[in-house]
């Protein structure tokens, strides 16, 4: 099984036909209880929240794409987050990018420093400034590559080394590659993280998150801080995400192309003053992505010469691109992060960081490139 090419073990892992109807695909366990057939004897399912049938396969099939041991499935992106901070205590102190999704640094400044963990914040794309800040109390570092919303690529072997020189571990947020492009364990990575709302469900219709480890103390943790914390999606969740696996490889390839034709165009119009895109050879870290992924994802972050009314202009006048949160779903969206998905970020900071008002970032849908093109061109125009 394990020799699969990636789409064989998004539809085949775990995937037999259901044992006592011959279903071909895995059915929607919408149950909360299961009968045992004497006391403490059951089938390896009592509740839902600790184990689900449709959650299960769900999670070994992320497992598989993530080339990890351990799934695990949470009912949003955050869910996951937090079950993997659960395992740490009072004291303990986390190195986090400074570049995060702005839903984790709220977690980590608005929650967790409450219960007395501390984080430093570092640009983890210097790995020196990791070593530097580590600490004997230091036991994680949270790493996203790409970053949200500035694209930068972090080293995350060259990081993974120094955490581990320190015993600490490595958090991967894999959301923005995917496992198709990144699999963070085989650069040393001990646990990647997804928000599976994006790519991985890839319809914008579901919220769900997982989790994914080889390390067998560690997926002990999770799944008791899993169960005991109860974030677990739902049967339905679970066999929506299962679905959109089946074509993450297909979608993950055309997102792909569709974002080197956009970031390609969007670098040769005078309105921008500059394009990320890890594909491109003009990205800082363009060599360090080709190392580290086997391709660059479909999101494209674009800073306007016009500053935020550009910004207004160019969003009001898209019609491809719905102005929305959330990304990596097959229809295109834009995101104005300073005022949408970083809005809990501080002015300051996102001042430091360079996510301006002029900023927008495209999730590039599946669409047919020359429209997108299209869109883009006339909503620039207007
Ligand atoms: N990580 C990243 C990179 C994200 O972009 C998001 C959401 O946008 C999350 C985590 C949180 O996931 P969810 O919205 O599924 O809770």
């Amino acid at each position: 099984m394990s020799d699969w090419g990636f789409t064989t073990r998004a539809i085949h892992v775990a995937q037999e036909p259901e044992p006592t109807t011959g279903a071909v695909i895995t059915p929607i366990f919408q149950t909360s209880t299961y009968a045992q057939e004497d006391i403490g004897v059951h089938k390896g399912f009592e509740y839902s929240r600790t184990d689900n049938p449709t959650r299960a396969v769900a999670e070994q099939v992320v497992a598989s794409l993530e080339g990890g041991q351990y799934g695990l499935g949470f009912a949003s992106g955050m869910a996951a987050e937090s079950t993997i901070m659960h395992m740490l205590k009072a004291g303990d102190h986390v190195i986090a990018g400074d570049d995060l999704y702005g839903g984790t640094g709220r977690l980590f400044s608005r929650v967790f420093e409450k219960f007395g963990l501390d984080f430093t914040y570092v640009d983890p794309s210097n790995p020196d400034l990791v070593e530097a800040a580590m600490r004997t109390e230091t036991r994680m570092v949270w790493l996203e590559s790409p970053t949200n919303p500035l694209l930068r690529i972090i080293d995350i072997e060259a990081v993974s080394e120094i955490a581990h020189r320190s015993d600490a571990i490595v958090v991967v947020d894999n959301t923005f590659a995917s496992p198709l492009f990144q699999q963070p364990l085989k650069l040393g990575a001990d646990i990647v993280v997804h928000s599976a709302t994006k790519y991985l469900g890839g319809h914008s219709d579901l919220v769900m998150g997982m989790a994914v480890t080889s390390d067998d103390d560690l997926h002990a943790s999770l799944k008791f801080h899993q169960n005991s914390a109860g974030g677990t999606p739902g049967p339905f969740d679970s066999w929506l995400l299962l679905r959109g696996l089946k074509t993450l490889e297909l979608r993950m390839r055309q997102h792909e192309r569709n974002a080197m034709a956009v970031a390609c165009f969007l670098e040769s119009r005078r309105e921008v003053a500059r394009v990320l895109y890890p594909g491109l050879r003009s990205h800082p870290q363009h060599e360090l992505a080709a190392r580290q992924m086997s391709g660059f994802g479909g999101i494209v972050t674009v800073d306007l010469v016009g500053g935020e009314e550009a910004a207004r202009r160019l969003l009001r006048g898209m019609k491809l691109f719905q102005t929305a949160e959330s990304l990596g779903g097959v229809e295109s969206l834009a995101d104005h992060p300073a005022i949408m998905t970083h809005a809990s970020v501080s002015a300051e900071k996102r001042d430091a960081l360079g996510i301006s008002g002029g900023l927008i970032r495209l999730s590039v849908g599946i669409e047919n490139e020359a429209d997108l093109l299209t869109d883009l061109e006339e909503a620039l125009a207007s």
